[in-house]
């Protein structure tokens, strides 16, 4: 088929997420179709080059088409893709877990489920929390705690928590029983019938993404830890998008020291090749949910593809590559690389504010700085310099007015400079001067 019949039974066949469809569907919008990887660019249907800055939102960690992943997947492939894991249990998942939770030395997390994607690796660890506590003498505690401006997910449960009114969509007012607050002060002027109806404490640990890349002041997760412990409250940490190296270390939470009671792992798991994601907890959550069948403790959650082999298979082959590649070794002179970049354009008329952690960055664009007028949500800014940057050989997409600069960890500084570079550019050219 060539490409622009399959442009066109795209238009009519599908429905793409969080994308508005009728101008997609535009006979002008003639949409990419990513054909090939390699490395950190995606080759286009007219064979055009591009760096996927955002690793293919915030997934991709060792670049695309990697022989050690893909023939990892191909070699498990050859034996089987998958087979359930009610009642059975395979090779690579076993493995897998094992090298997780070697990841995470000393830690009390030591227990591993496996899911689909973020948002049922954030369902599995609120639906323990509350079957925790539920059959575990503190039936009263029941309400989820979340951050405003939060992300966890989009299916029900997890987005009831989010913080971010335009996501929670049709899921508002419905879900768990949550409570959103701002800010660790607000934690204080909590009041203490509030607090022991609180089963966990869900959050973004260091940097919260959908929110457009905003930072949690530095001790803030140590703070929330201390809390937690004090009134015997999960804490439960979405690592969706900051496990895996992106913030410099192998997890967020391992710059604070911190121990959580959950920790929600997915986007980089598998290196960004396959849906799969794990949720790990304690030994005491895990004999919380012990006894006879009887008696009715077991956790009756799970998907058709938990433990998927080839997913496990992937995911293994990954943490190989960061051995192998020394991959966290070599990321600090990036990052500081990137920090240089992003000094350099602090103080540009258009860009109201740089915010970085790792390897993940968001750049702020603003009409003018003084008297700070910013964009509309609605003028889609922050999207056309994105849109526009593609000239420039780069792929990303912002959130509203933050572009988002987030490759794949084996990026080079060189190839840093290329996407600021075709950022800025693009900035200049739509903003003007
Ligand atoms: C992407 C994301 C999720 C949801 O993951 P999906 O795989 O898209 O369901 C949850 N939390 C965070 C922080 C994320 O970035």
């Amino acid at each position: 088929m060539n490409f622009s019949t399959l442009v066109e039974l795209d238009k009519k066949n599908l429905w793409h997420p969080f994308t508005p469809m009728e101008a997609w569907c535009d006979p002008e919008h003639e949409p990419l179709c990513l054909v090939k990887g390699e490395g950190v660019y995606l080759e286009s249907q007219h064979g055009t080059r591009y760096l996927d800055a955002n690793s293919s939102i915030w997934a991709n960690l060792h670049g695309h088409a990697h022989p050690t992943i893909n023939s990892a997947i191909a070699k498990q492939l050859e034996l089987v893709s998958h087979t359930s894991f009610l009642g059975f249990t395979n090779p690579p998942a076993i493995e897998l877990s094992e090298q997780l939770l070697s990841l995470l030395p000393g830690s009390s997390l030591q227990k591993v489920f496996y899911s689909d994607n973020g948002s049922t690796a954030i369902e599995t660890a609120l639906r323990m929390s509350l079957q925790y506590w539920s059959q575990n003498g503190h039936p009263e505690k029941d309400v989820i705690l979340s951050f405003d401006r939060a992300y966890h997910g989009d299916t029900l449960g997890a987005a009831s928590l989010g913080g971010i009114p335009l996501f929670r969509g049709s899921a508002s007012g419905l879900g768990y029983k949550s409570h959103l607050i701002s800010n660790l002060e607000a934690l204080e002027s909590l009041p203490a019938d509030r607090i022991s109806q609180i089963a966990a404490v869900i959050i973004e640990p260091l940097i919260q993404g959908s929110a457009g890349m905003r930072l949690w002041p530095k001790g803030m997760l140590k703070q929330l830890e201390i809390w937690c412990r004090k009134h015997d409250i999960f804490l439960i940490l979405d690592e969706v998008m900051t496990g895996f190296g992106r913030t410099g270390k192998m997890f967020a939470h391992q710059h604070e020291e911190v121990e959580p009671d959950f920790l929600c792992l997915a986007k980089g798991l598998t290196g960004g090749y396959l849906p799969l994601a794990a949720t790990l907890t304690t030994q005491r959550v895990f004999d919380g949910f012990l006894g006879k069948v009887e008696e009715g403790r077991t956790f009756y959650y799970g998907h058709t593809y938990t433990g998927n082999a080839l997913g496990c298979a992937a995911a293994l082959a990954n943490l190989q590559i960061f051995g192998e590649e020394n991959t966290l070794e070599k990321l600090s002179s990036k990052i500081e690389h990137l920090s240089k970049r992003l000094e350099e354009i602090r103080e540009h008329p258009h860009i109201l504010e740089v915010r970085q952690c790792g390897l993940i960055a968001g750049i702020e664009i603003t009409r003018s700085k003084q008297p700070l007028v910013p964009y509309e949500a609605a003028e889609l800014m922050g999207a056309k310099v994105c849109l526009h940057a593609r000239q420039y050989g780069i792929l990303t997409r912002p959130v509203l007015n933050t572009l988002v600069i987030m490759p794949p960890l084996n990026i080079t500084c060189e190839q840093i400079d290329l996407i600021v570079k075709a950022l800025m550019q693009s900035v200049e050219d739509l903003c003007g001067n």
